[in-house]
């Protein structure tokens, strides 16, 4: 496994939570493990044409966003500074020059996530550095794919979700050159991309107190769950939670509203169902199960309606050999 990864993860749910600070002291913790162990086998000053010492690089940068929105903005500037200087660290130990410029306009990322001063000026370094590296590169596109390069084009992707209802708002082409054949050029259009953007997305965050998770797995319309605050179908599978495409709320699951016969149930039907014994306390039994406002209650031993977070539905007079509905 990947260093940090339940780092990661939990700094992901404490975003969907709105905890901002607690999701900055994960990311920082994801990003101290990323650059101790970036693979295994594989330490941060190894030789490594992947580049995957970046995605400790970028955890920073999203720990200083983090802590921003959180409106600490001493922790932003620390973790910046931090990440500032263990960008440069790395990129005079990289590989390739284009590695090393790629690094320089981290260096961009990490001053604008926390409001510092010198955002251009860093960009500009870096659209230099890969201008200067242009006869070097075969295949720009090659090391736009590679891990590095993702990691420093996932934060303005994530910070860009917010304005935009969730969805892709950086795409690859706004990321880079037209031509693949003018190398330097191509990789150079990300620091202009940056220059002009990452700083106003950094303040729309900033003034919403809203920072978006990561995209990961999407889907539209799942008919297994809901957003609690938005009431969208639409899901985000993102390192490791379930959260909602829009709002980034954790995505609670949804209850079957047909039976094994696709017979619909209505919200004031009662059906009998059978619940999994971890989803409510009392054992395998049989139970009258109410659906309300979308969600399924029943009552419990001492006659309180609960809400049932997950049931098997089966027919009172089926095969109970044969679970149907959603497990
Ligand atoms: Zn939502």
């Amino acid at each position: 496994m990947t260093g940090g990864s339940e780092h990661h993860k939990e700094a992901i749910a404490a975003l969907a939570e709105r905890e901002y600070s607690r999701s900055g002291d994960e990311y920082t913790r994801a990003a101290w493990r990323r650059l101790a162990d970036p693979r295994d086998d594989l330490g941060p000053f190894d030789s490594d044409e992947k580049g995957w010492v970046g995605r400790g690089v970028q955890s920073l940068v999203t720990a200083a966003l983090a802590y921003r929105v959180a409106g600490d903005t001493a922790r932003a500037t620390r973790r910046a500074v931090q990440g500032v200087a263990i960008a440069r660290d790395l990129g005079t130990t990289a590989d390739h020059p284009a590695q090393s410029a790629c690094f320089t306009e981290f260096v961009g990322d990490l001053r604008a996530a926390a409001g510092l001063d010198g955002v251009t000026d860093a960009y500009q370094s870096a659209e230099q550095a890969y201008r200067e590296a242009g006869d070097s590169i075969d295949s720009p596109q090659t090391w736009g794919t590679t891990p590095l390069f993702e990691a420093a084009s996932g934060t303005i992707k994530q910070l860009a979700r917010g304005p935009a209802n969730g969805e892709i708002a950086v795409k690859w082409e706004d990321l880079h050159g037209a031509d693949p054949g003018s190398p330097g050029d191509f990789l150079a259009a990300r620091g202009v991309y940056k220059r002009q953007r990452f700083a106003s997305l950094v303040d729309t965050a900033v003034s919403d107190g809203y920072l978006a998770a990561p995209r990961g797995t999407t889907e539209y319309d799942n008919s297994n769950h809901r957003c609690p605050q938005c009431g969208s179908n639409d899901v985000n599978w993102a390192g490791g939670n379930v959260l909602c495409m829009r709002c980034s709320t954790p995505a609670e699951r949804r209850w079957v509203s047909a039976d094994r016969y696709g017979r619909s149930i209505s919200s004031t039907r009662i059906r009998t169902f059978w619940t999994t014994e971890h989803a409510f306390p009392a054992r395998s039994r049989y139970l009258s199960v109410h659906f309300l406002n979308g969600r399924a209650v029943s009552m419990d031993d001492i006659n309180t309606w609960v809400v049932l977070q997950e049931a098997i539905l089966i027919p009172t007079s089926g095969n109970l050999g044969s679970r149907t509905g959603q497990g």
